[in-house]
């Protein structure tokens, strides 16, 4: 996708974003800016980001810390979506070793050795990644919903590379309270799906054997765009 999207619904004066009354962080408004810059979704990757810092966290600083390995104790380490991005994360950072991991694992194995010896069914808390993602998540999207009228996030949104996955779309559609801005937004983000299917037409047009202008890398890559229309990032990240 263009860093500046042509075919942008333009916001002229009898369509201008009322002020909300929901207040805008700052903090918040430039995260989200500056993801909207971005392919992808920028809620989505928000979540990655702050997932990788605390996976990066219990690593580097957290490892002997009680409470964290009690937390891990309970939730028997990671769900298995996190538990294989910070294996990927330790091979990923020079920084990082098995040392971390290893003692980590040692301990939730041995107290699941001393519950089966218990004749203790080992049961799963919740994951402290997954608790944490989750509140992530509320933060960015109520964020977003309440700087959209603040400071223009919806202008960032036409003009940036980046598409809201379905899920953060509703979820952030749902909590904007002023019909109109709720409208303009379903607006730009339907524009920006048909600006992926165009792609994808052009691509396949372009299969034919008298077509002799080759694709774009924006038209060869929209199907790359489309899954992440639809489901979000990819869970490990990667080139995308
Ligand atoms: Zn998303
Ligand atoms: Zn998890």
């Amino acid at each position: 996708m263009s860093k500046r999207m042509r075919k942008s619904p333009k916001i002229h004066h009898g369509n201008v974003i009322p002020r909300s009354k929901n207040s805008c962080n700052r903090i918040i408004y430039l995260d989200i800016n500056e993801k909207l810059e971005e392919r992808g979704c920028p809620v989505c990757r928000l979540i990655r980001r702050a997932e990788e810092q605390m996976i990066e966290n219990i690593l580097y600083e957290r490892v002997n810390d009680p409470g964290t390995r009690s937390d891990l104790r309970e939730s028997l380490g990671l769900c298995g979506k996190h538990a294989w991005m910070l294996a990927h994360i330790v091979k990923k950072k020079y920084y990082l070793d098995a040392l971390g991991p290893s003692i980590i694992y040692e301990d939730i194995l041995s107290s699941i050795i001393k519950r089966i010896e218990n004749e203790t069914i080992p049961s799963t808390g919740e994951c402290i990644l997954c608790k944490h993602a989750s509140e992530i998540e509320k933060l960015y999207v109520n964020g977003f919903a309440s700087c959209i009228t603040d400071r223009n996030i919806i202008e960032q949104y036409i003009h940036g590379s980046s598409i809201l996955c379905l899920h953060h779309y509703t979820m952030i559609r749902d909590r904007i309270k002023d019909t109109n801005t709720k409208r303009l937004f379903s607006k730009v983000h339907i524009n920006k799906l048909k600006r992926i299917i165009e792609n994808l037409r052009r691509y396949i047009q372009k299969q034919d054997y008298r077509t002799t202008k080759p694709p774009s890398s924006e038209e060869s890559t929209a199907w790359i765009i489309a899954i992440k229309a639809l489901k979000g990032e990819p869970p490990l990240g990667g080139c995308y």
